[in-house]
């Protein structure tokens, strides 16, 4: 190891440090065991400081007290471990509560943790706002900001096993902020971050990615080894429908976002959420069951957050238990979201709006 003058030493491994959050498990341990071998310390270091990124996370290398504070020092010269700031913090009358992050460029992205019996879902977002526009949602309408890395979007679950006490996520859901599927790339590499076991260790199963149907991210969402399951937003079972609802169905049209759930080889679930007068029809309920039936999909009725929504109102409880039985009188195994956070205005996209003022989107 060649020597330099410890002052420039730090400057220029300041500039150049590593964020660890962004690698994967077997990169970041190739980087620790490369940083261990050259400082001379034993080589089970790197595994004890790897335990402590997401398995054990802790604020700072500082905690890091079962590491001699010379290493600590230097990781730190060499290494981050950047946090996401928590600027709001609320909490609902059902328990679900909301998270509002800032990220070091001044971004705002939400999460949700929602606790159902032993279970803690974790709603999380992928981007900062939404290029995708749909028409009844608060993300939509504040415009698209950037995508997230995955220190950023795996941190969100970090952040939360850092809270005293901690939050342990069971399942995860990425139907928070943004279109994870036009975020492939760092999706793809938060997905292991999540999975992995020497990482955050929750079970492919219990991970759920929801996408408009962006067909390229499906193609790479399947060829994963792992069971991540894919949930689908369908909210319209006709092209001409859709197109005035989610503009994305130009360019991914309803029949090639159904050939794609059919030969997904798990079970996708369709979202679908019911807005009064609009897509609530005994009709459309007959040709949402004809599309599910053709790719063996589950059907999720969702209630429409109002607080999110620009110009429609929820479909009246009565009428979606008519809409549901009519799926499932057609051999369609369909359930209604149970609504959360209704009053922290838990859908997506809202914390932020609140907080930050809402962009209108411009007419088309
Ligand atoms: N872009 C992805 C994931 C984020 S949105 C997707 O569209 O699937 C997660 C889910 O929340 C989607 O099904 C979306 O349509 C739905 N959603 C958006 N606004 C909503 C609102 N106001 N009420 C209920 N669900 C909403």
């Amino acid at each position: 190891m060649i020597d330099a003058p410890a002052a420039s030493a730090v400057h220029a491994n300041v500039s150049r440090a590593v964020n660890l959050l962004d690698l994967a498990p077997d990169e970041a341990l190739d980087e620790l065991a490369r940083f261990i071998a050259a400082e001379g310390e034993a080589s089970y270091r790197a595994a004890q400081i790897f335990a402590r990124l997401w398995q054990r996370p802790v604020a700072s290398f500082e905690d890091m007290s079962e590491v001699p504070k010379a290493l600590r020092q230097r990781l730190g010269e060499h290494f981050t471990i950047p946090r996401l700031e928590l600027q709001a913090r609320q909490t609902s009358s059902d328990g679900t509560e909301k998270f509002l992050f800032r990220l070091a460029d001044g971004q705002s992205i939400e999460t949700v943790a929602i606790p159902e019996g032993n279970r803690l879902t974790l709603c999380i977002s992928s981007q900062a706002g939404c290029a995708l526009q749909c028409a009844f949602c608060a993300t939509g309408a504040m415009g698209f900001q950037r995508n997230l890395t995955p220190s950023e979007i795996a941190g969100q679950v970090r952040e939360l096993r850092l809270l005293d006490p901690p939050l342990l996520a069971t399942n995860i859901v990425f139907m928070g902020m943004g279109e994870p599927l036009m975020n492939w790339n760092a999706v793809d590499r938060t997905l292991t971050l999540l999975n992995d076991p020497r990482a955050l260790g929750i079970g492919a199963r219990h991970i759920t990615i929801s996408t408009v149907g962006v067909l390229p991210g499906i193609e790479a969402l399947a060829a994963r080894k792992e069971q991540f399951r894919l949930a689908i937003s369908i909210h319209a079972p006709s092209d001409e429908l859709r197109r005035s609802l989610m503009p994305v169905n130009v360019k991914y049209p309803l029949s090639d976002v159904i050939r794609a759930a059919a030969e997904f080889d798990r079970r996708v679930t369709f979202e679908y959420v019911m807005l009064d007068g609009v897509n609530d029809h005994p009709e459309h309920a007959a040709m949402l069951a004809t599309l599910a039936r053709e790719c063996r999909a589950f059907v999720n009725l969702i209630p429409l957050h109002p607080g999110g929504s620009l110009g429609f109102n929820p479909t009246p409880a009565s009428r979606m238990a008519a809409f549901s039985r009519a799926i499932r009188a057609r051999g369609v195994e369909v359930a209604i979201r149970k609504s959360r956070g209704l009053d922290i205005a838990a859908a997506c996209g809202q914390l932020r709006t609140e907080r930050l003022g809402r962009r209108l989107p411009v007419a088309p």
